[in-house]
């Protein structure tokens, strides 16, 4: 028998949420993000829910191939772009947008001979530094992109650095207009913090935006603001059974390190889930968890296989009683992946990717 543990996937989450991000920027398309395999939810798994985006953005070639595979004949965009030469014929193949961000690809696509023209996003960096061209620099390499026969059709993009935070976007959103005034084309700027905060500014909408987090249910800008602020779903749930139930006395201590030491007498239940099955191993004592639905808390250390909670909330449960690290339990009541991420310090996004190939994954 395989372990007790398992995650679904709530197809239902996905369509509301991608209505949702929708409604916060009406009259933009919306390209679905599914890098990193759709936030650790599964390309293949997501994509029915997922057709309701015009446009899937994507990391690399292998995940564009993945949902062409699925019979996605619509605009699909390579985030980073091409990386060699060879990358470009695929591209032309599969009918991908794809982002310019530097020079080198732009040298690329002169020397690509090709029947098949290419449409690009050309990216400015306009605050970030991660990719784009310089302000100073973009409007010459749209210019030299305009001239190239092998390109067809250019697309303006940036990116944000602080939508969901207290520096916003302001800044950016300026150098953005300014840079890209008289050029034609259509423009994309906003992530699902830019579509959730700011769309109602529709230099913010523009005429894609790009949502991911906000697609697969957290909220961008957690703790400011949570899931149930957004009107957005838990898309993921991980769940597991107690494989032991242990009586502790007072002085008696929990797993590896003895970072629990019982206080008095207090039942405890080991669940079928660590750090190997993609529970953040910082997460520690006071960490939120559901047993039998009911909210209660992880005590000592995360080890591989196991964890440890604190049954004294939920005197019924025993051996196979269901627990919930996070998403929905059965009895409808919702852990947010942001309230687990932020207890071991990092972010919802981080978690959804680092779900383990070993977890058995069901769609509902
Ligand atoms: N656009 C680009 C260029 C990105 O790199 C990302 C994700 O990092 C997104 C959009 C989606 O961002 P979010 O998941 O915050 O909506």
């Amino acid at each position: 028998m395989p372990r007790p543990i398992q995650a679904t996937i709530h197809h239902e989450a996905l369509r509301h949420n991608i209505a949702r991000v929708r409604a916060s920027a009406p009259d933009a398309r919306v390209w679905g993000v599914v890098k990193a395999n759709a936030y650790g939810h599964g390309i293949e798994r997501v994509f029915d829910a997922m057709r309701a985006v015009d446009g899937f953005a994507l990391l690399d070639l292998q995940e564009a191939e993945r949902v062409r595979a699925l019979g996605w004949r619509g605009p699909i965009l390579l985030l980073e772009g091409v990386f060699e030469p060879r990358d470009l014929e695929l591209c032309s193949r599969l009918g991908l947008w794809h982002s310019v961000h530097c020079d080198e690809q732009i040298d690329m696509l002169a020397a690509h001979k090709t029947q098949v023209p290419h449409r690009v996003f050309l990216k400015l960096n306009s605050g970030m530094n991660r990719l784009g061209f310089a302000p100073q620099r973009y409007r010459a390499a749209w210019a030299r992109l305009d001239a190239l026969p092998q390109v067809e059709e250019i697309s303006l993009m940036t990116h944000f650095s602080d939508a969901d935070g207290p520096r916003g976007i302001a800044h950016q959103l300026r150098v953005f207009n300014e840079i890209t005034l008289d050029l034609p084309g259509e423009r994309s700027l906003g992530n699902s913090a830019a579509a959730l905060r700011h769309a109602a500014d529709p230099a913010v909408r523009g005429d894609w935006i790009r949502p991911g987090i906000a697609v697969y249910g957290s909220a961008p800008d957690y703790p400011e603001h949570d899931s149930a602020h957004w009107d957005l779903r838990p898309t993921m749930t991980l769940a597991s059974r107690l494989l032991a139930v242990q009586a502790l006395r007072a002085g008696d201590t929990v797993g590896y390190g003895s970072s629990f030491t019982a206080t008095g007498p207090i039942r405890i239940g080991v669940v079928a889930c660590g750090y190997a099955d993609g529970y953040p191993r910082h997460c520690t004592t006071g960490t939120p968890v559901l047993v039998e639905g009911v909210r209660t808390q992880l005590i000592g250390r995360v080890s591989m296989d196991m964890v440890a909670v604190d049954l004294t909330p939920v005197p019924q449960a025993g051996f196979g009683s269901e627990v919930t690290l996070w998403g929905r339990a059965g009895n409808g009541a919702l852990l947010s992946i942001d309230e687990v991420a932020h207890s071991a310090g990092t972010l919802g996004y981080e978690l959804m990717c680092a779900l383990a190939p070993r977890v058995p994954v069901v769609v509902a």
